[in-house]
């Protein structure tokens, strides 16, 4: 098998019918590029930068973050590279950071909620980013976003430091794509206002099924809520799907869900840009997709989404799977 996969390196990711999308990975630290690269990754879908943060005792400088990104850019040679900022908090902690205690951290303090309260930690990671930005495509996306202020504000601060770069005599792209991670129902709802002001989204699905199943991901109890093939998750993917297209920017996905071959078919129906997934993933997720045609995704992603329950969802599917 792993020979055979060899085959679809070199390949362009398309449909039967020659639709074209992209096959990006989902990386933490810049050593995972040579995998990417060795699985014929289009691209870097989400690199989860807290793991710069993890498994040290301080805070990481703007210096080291700024090796960090442009190893990672450099080494993707042009390809886009879609970097996600500080997402710390729910289960992920840092020692030398003093978090608050809190009854449900999943719904608290996190992410972009964190970072815009603690600027003195955003706008390095925001200045590293910006002055790796000329070493290749960077896109910059924030994470946990649950409204569009959240979204002004933090873009706002990454437009000041461009301006300060700028002006302190640093080089810094401007052809930067920023958009955000959708994993909070409330975005997906009104990702047609969204839409307006980002340049993409990103759907993160491994919260975004959380949230909409009020389930926490980490508690065995409730993972038989944990239902990526839900009607409801389709609707809520649909909507950001629909509302990216009409305003001419694009959606990944960046989620678990994305490298599952019974979502592939649906994903592929629903009109998906992007799929990031893990790096090993990718050869047989291109050889899925060369098998299977677009007009006939559509049908049954419509199909889907009358659906009333996974299970059923899941016979559509099982056709389209090996
Ligand atoms: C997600 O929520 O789907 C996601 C990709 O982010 P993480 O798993 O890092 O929370
Ligand atoms: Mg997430």
């Amino acid at each position: 098998d792993k020979e055979e996969l060899k085959q679809f390196v070199e390949e362009k990711t398309e449909t039967k019918d020659g639709h074209h999308v992209e096959l990006a990975a989902n990386i933490g630290t810049p050593k995972d590029v040579d995998s990417v690269i060795e699985n014929g990754g289009e691209g870097v879908g989400l690199f989860r930068t807290e793991f710069l943060y993890m498994g040290r005792d301080n805070m990481p400088t703007e210096d080291e973050q700024f090796e960090s990104y442009k190893t990672v850019l450099e080494a993707m040679d042009g390809k886009p590279v879609v970097v996600r900022t500080l997402d710390i908090g729910g289960d992920k902690e840092l020692s030398y950071l003093d978090m608050p205690e809190e009854l449900n951290p999943f719904l608290g303090y996190r992410a972009i909620r964190l970072c815009l309260d603690r600027e003195d930690i955003f706008r390095p990671q925001l200045r590293a980013l910006l002055r790796a930005s000329t070493y290749g495509t960077l896109k910059i996306m924030f994470p946990m976003v649950a409204t569009i202020d959240e979204f002004r504000q933090a873009k706002s601060i990454l437009l000041d430091e461009k301006e300060k770069l700028k002006s302190e005599g640093h080089d810094v792209s401007d052809d930067i794509e920023v958009g955000i991670m959708v994993e909070i129902p409330a975005t997906a709802m009104i990702a047609k206002q969204f839409a307006k002001e980002v340049d993409f989204f990103s759907i993160g699905t491994n919260d975004l099924i959380q949230y909409t199943f009020a389930a926490d991901r980490m508690s065995e109890h409730v993972s038989y809520l944990y239902q990526p093939f839900n009607p409801s998750l389709l609707h809520l993917i649909k909507n950001v799907i629909d509302a990216s297209h009409e305003a001419d920017i694009w959606t990944g996905m960046c989620g678990e869900m994305a490298g599952d071959s019974r979502a592939i078919p649906l994903l592929l129906g629903l009109g998906l840009d992007e799929f990031s997934m893990s790096a090993t993933s990718i050869l047989k997720a291109r050889r899925q997709m060369k098998s299977l045609t677009t007009d006939e995704m559509k049908k049954l992603s419509d199909e889907a989404l009358q659906c009333s329950t996974s299970e059923e969802v899941l016979d559509l599917v099982n056709a389209y799977v090996k």
